[in-house]
């Protein structure tokens, strides 16, 4: 414990640990170091963001998908999964309702649907932008060329989250099938950072195949990549997956590396994420008291909701975009933290 404790305060003064003591971190973890570590996390958040909690309105574009991720309920090869799109006017109408709601940023996500070309998405960007000038717009639809995140982005594309899943290759081949390149998915990381997006990146816990040492890697590539968000959240089966009868991930390693990822970089946006939500009904919350800073509720149309299934057991999926909002302001003051409208962007800190 007390060795824990000294290296607790060397990431909080130093914000940087080596592989092996991060691994430790991990794997001695226990309630003593759990709270010492949220108490900081939530010092530091607090000294950046104080109270408050930033919002982003979700609206997933498509459940098709061309890929084939082992753990993913919407893979090409599902065939069970019910299958959608939005059209470029249901989105502008999920992006309105979300601004009446006081939303300021707008992530657009889906699957890899081909349907969703550069044609088809640079004038949906170039029209939500002159509409709602002052919110941000988000993509997170996976790997693309070069030439296709530069479009986005001279569209109006501000952020891109691409979770890279795992930091270690051969972890990331047991999670995918052949022909899905853990190096091109970085590629695309430092692609999209080089032309000037605010990128996230981030990875599931507990997938199968995980353990502390790859997790010590993710930590690793989190502290020298410096992404402006990491998105974090359990492992939870889907029960038409290849992984459909592993164990999902837990909240408490996941709340964990949320504390320790606020230590590693400050400022950066930490989502309580839905699957934290979905293992436990005061997920989200767990997740803020340890150091999170952002929610996303769901802005997509209630008819297509139980159709994004990425994972059994999904929340969110019956409600109105007002109501999600409503519950997730309510359950963020309920904990003394207050959900704003505001852009969100990452502030600028000296680390
Ligand atoms: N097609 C996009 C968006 C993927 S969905 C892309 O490739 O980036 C967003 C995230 O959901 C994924 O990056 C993955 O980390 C997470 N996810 C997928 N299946 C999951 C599961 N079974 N449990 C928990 N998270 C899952």
């Amino acid at each position: 414990m007390s060795d824990l404790l000294s290296l607790i305060d060397k990431l909080e003064r130093t914000h940087s640990l080596t592989l092996a003591e991060y691994e430790a971190l991990l794997t001695q973890r226990g309630e003593g170091p759990a709270s010492a570590l949220r108490e900081r996390a939530v010092r530091v958040r607090k000294a950046v963001y104080g109270s408050t909690v930033f919002t982003r309105g979700l609206i997933e574009i498509s459940s098709w998908c061309k890929n084939d991720c082992l753990y993913c309920g919407i893979r090409h090869s599902n065939q069970k999964a019910q299958r959608y799109r939005l059209s470029p006017s249901d989105i502008l109408a999920c992006c309105r309702e979300g601004w009446e709601l006081g939303f300021r940023t707008f992530v657009l996500q889906g699957g890899e649907d081909p349907w969703f070309t550069d044609e088809v998405l640079c004038p949906l960007l170039e029209q939500i932008k002159a509409e709602f000038p002052h919110c941000a717009v988000t993509l997170s639809l996976g790997e693309r060329s070069r030439e296709s995140y530069q479009r986005l982005f001279d569209a109006g594309a501000d952020r891109y989250l691409l979770r890279h899943e795992t930091a270690d290759k051969a972890h990331y081949e047991q999670l995918h099938p052949a022909g899905m390149s853990w190096d091109h998915r970085m590629e695309c990381l430092r692609t999209l950072k080089e032309i000037g997006y605010q990128v996230g990146c981030g990875f599931m816990v507990g997938s199968p195949g995980q353990t502390e040492k790859e997790l010590a890697k993710d930590l690793k590539f989190v502290e020298t990549f410096r992404p402006a968000m990491c998105g974090i959240g359990p492992f939870i089966p889907h029960k038409d997956t290849p992984f459909g009868s592993q164990p999902g991930g837990s909240v408490e390693l996941s709340c964990y590396l949320l504390s320790i990822l606020r230590l590693i970089q400050p400022n950066l946006l930490l989502p309580a994420t839905t699957a934290l939500g979905t293992l436990d009904p005061l997920g989200r919350e767990k997740g803020i008291q340890a150091g999170a800073n952002v929610v996303m509720p769901n802005l997509s149309p209630v008819s297509v909701r139980k159709k994004y299934m990425l994972y059994d057991n999904k929340i969110c999926t019956g409600e109105e975009s007002a109501q999600c909002r409503g519950c997730l302001a309510a359950r963020m003051s309920s904990i003394g933290y207050e959900l704003v409208s505001d852009r969100g962007d990452p502030r600028e800190i000296e680390n």
